[in-house]
């Protein structure tokens, strides 16, 4: 399926949660959930919010997370088959995968307001992998992995910005960020305890084991 391109916020205004899927906005008087106290729900008249039977929780999730990474739906089933495939909890290895994708890691060092920004600045080449171009959102890093902003980037306006916000970023401790050089060393795979999200992943475990 392709990628949704639709407004952000009604994305979250369908899951009920902030998926911070809209950078600054999402932090401010200005998004959409703290302007909508009533029914989250998007429509109209704001439906009321269905009991949801056991397969709508499971799949909710399962979007959530989705959302909330930007991934589309036949790449987050294959990071699912590689997360059943490891050692450990299924549920845990799915995330961990996700948080390790190179989009997420410019997004956690502070690179990028939203994901998605994140992903568009990993496209147009800005940043290189242990010291090699790469332009693929979806490349997962490994331990020992360098992260970093090429040094021609430096000089454009947007990112002298950006590196300046970063100063203010608290940075997941499986990366080692040095923020005046805008590089990261992936030092730990993440785990469980690294995503921030409430994700009850063990439902999207349940809707893929059906
Ligand atoms: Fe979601 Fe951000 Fe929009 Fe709020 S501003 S509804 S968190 S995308």
């Amino acid at each position: 399926m392709a990628r949704y391109t639709g407004p952000a916020c009604r994305l979250c205004r369908r899951e009920g949660e902030k998926l911070f899927l809209k950078g600054d906005k999402c932090k401010s008087t200005k998004c959409a959930l703290n302007r909508r106290s009533k029914s989250p729900l998007p429509g109209q008249h704001g439906a009321a919010k269905k009991q949801l039977r056991e397969y709508g929780m499971q799949l909710r999730e399962k979007q959530k997370a989705k959302r909330y990474y930007g991934v589309p739906e036949k790449q987050f089933k294959k990071y699912f088959v590689a997360a059943d495939k490891k050692a450990g909890v299924t549920g845990d290895n799915l995330l961990a995968l996700l948080e390790r994708r190179l989009d997420n890691v410019v997004y956690s060092m502070g690179l990028a307001s939203s994901r998605k920004e994140a992903r568009q600045l990993v496209t147009h080449g800005h940043f290189t992998v242990n010291g090699k171009k790469a332009t693929i959102p979806s490349i997962i890093v490994r331990q020992g992995d360098v992260i970093a902003l090429k040094e021609k980037s430096k000089e454009s306006p947007k990112f002298k910005e950006l590196m300046e916000a970063m100063q203010d970023v608290t940075i997941p401790q499986w990366l080692s960020v040095d923020k005046e050089n805008a590089k990261a060393t992936v030092i730990a795979l993440p785990t469980r305890a690294d995503v921030e999200f409430p994700f009850e992943e063990h439902l999207i475990v349940e809707l893929y084991s059906k």
